[in-house]
């Protein structure tokens, strides 16, 4: 009998009611002839709500204790699940993390996951029962309990098809697939059939919330064939996957957005070995994680450097280079949090030109100024004003005619 791994986000399990529907769902599945591992979030505002809750004790509560607090959200969604299941007649088991021995490191609010221990998961299948499991969570080799970040359990799913040899992991959430962009923003885009692991990677560190970037990862590296659908609608979703000649033909296959972006700048650094280190030095030291890096030269001898940084550490990283600043002799410290990263992704882009203009111009008939450009392989990004944001992803989701399926 094939094992399938289904996964519930937040919203599709914000109501009793909804989680009814993820029930009847479930079963329909297991009628089918499937072995059913289930992973569930918690009930959609929940985590936030405790986080809240951690933040009006401390800016920056205990990481140990943080995660015990915010893992009790899964906790309440795999009780609800397995008892809708039971008064419908089926055996369920509902398990927390570290009841399922989901190892992970011990790095609280971002663990990774090490080993599944699946044995006891494989008795209760045996036995006929629909095991539910709670998404986010696992236990480091102290017994600690700890979480995985943000989105974490998409993560928790996948990890559990991989330890299972699920024949497919489906992640099941308030939209029918992935589309070319998120169609909050732009209403007119349009569901990809297919997407590969390489563009899915990218749009999800670029900022497409979909799917938790390390749950691509996971897939990827363990061959997960992976799947987006809609707990609402029926249809086929969007599959990811390897590469090959079947696929669209697109060039761009998406566009990410991220908003949670904040921009540096150092002017007038003498333009000589050694400086550009002494900068990121001490940002890295204090654990800040730099993105893009641009420098400047003047004709002066000197030369100006910008870099950006998560929001959330816009106002550590401008107190440290205030004081690289007086370090290193510089003219000014610019800071701006009101910026956002707009990015094109496609393997396509490998062996078509002009990509790039054509992005620019686009931004440009807009009225839009790019402040950062960033390219690689198969994307590119640039930094705009935050109030251009939506303005810039719809501009450049028409000029790619994203909303089209492409020529076959
Ligand atoms: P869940 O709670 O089910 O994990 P998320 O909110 O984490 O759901 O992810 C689904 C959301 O991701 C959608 O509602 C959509 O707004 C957003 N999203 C961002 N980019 C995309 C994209 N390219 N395709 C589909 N959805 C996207
Ligand atoms: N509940 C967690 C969050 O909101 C994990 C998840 O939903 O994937 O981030
Ligand atoms: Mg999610």
């Amino acid at each position: 009998m094939a094992l399938i791994v289904q996964k519930y986000g937040g919203t599709s399990v914000g109501t009793i009611e909804k989680i009814e529907n993820v029930a009847e769902k479930l079963i329909k599945a297991k009628q089918a002839g499937h072995d059913i591992v289930v992973a569930v979030s918690a009930m959609s505002g929940e985590t936030n709500r405790l986080i809240d809750l951690a933040k009006q004790i401390s800016d920056k509560p205990d990481p140990r204790e943080f995660d015990v607090l915010v893992s009790t959200g899964e906790q309440v969604t795999i009780a609800l699940l397995a008892m809708a299941l039971k008064k419908r007649g089926y055996d369920a088991r509902s398990y927390t993390g570290a009841q399922v021995h989901i190892l992970t490191d011990s790095a609280h609010t971002k663990a990774r996951i090490l080993d599944i221990d699946e044995s006891r998961i494989r008795e209760d299948l045996e036995k006929g029962r629909i095991v539910v499991v709670a998404g986010f969570q696992g236990m480091d080799e102290y017994g600690n309990i700890t979480t995985l970040g943000r989105g974490g359990s998409d993560t928790t799913a996948v990890a559990l098809a991989a330890a299972l040899k699920a024949e497919e992991c489906q992640i099941y959430t308030d939209v029918d697939g992935v589309y070319t962009t998120d169609p909050r923003v732009v209403p007119n885009a349009r569901r990809l059939d297919c997407i590969t692991f390489e563009e899915m990677l990218e749009l999800a560190s670029l900022g497409s919330k979909v799917l938790q970037i390390r749950s691509v990862e996971f897939a990827g590296k363990y061959n997960v064939k992976l799947r987006v659908l809609s707990s609402f609608q029926e249809g086929p979703g969007t599959l990811i996957t390897f590469e090959d000649d079947e696929m669209e033909k697109a060039v761009i296959s998406g566009i990410a957005f991220n908003r949670d972006e904040a921009k540096l700048t150092i002017l007038g650094v003498p333009d000589q070995p050694g400086v550009a280190s002494q900068i990121l030095t001490s940002i890295g030291d204090a654990n800040i994680e730099v993105d893009m890096i641009i420098q400047n030269i003047g004709d002066d001898g000197t030369t100006d450097f910008t870099f950006t940084v998560h929001r959330n550490d816009f106002d550590a990283a401008l107190a440290i280079l205030e004081k690289t600043a007086k370090e290193l002799g510089a003219r000014q410290v610019k800071g701006d949090n009101a910026i956002v990263k707009i990015s094109l992704v496609g393997v396509g882009m490998r062996s078509h030109a002009g990509i790039a203009g054509t992005m620019f111009k686009a931004l440009a008939d807009e009225g839009i100024n790019i402040r950062m450009i960033s390219t690689s392989e198969i994307k590119i990004s640039v930094v705009v004003d935050e109030k251009y944001m939506e303005l810039g992803v719809r501009a450049l989701h028409d000029a790619f005619k994203l909303d089209q399926a492409p020529a076959a």
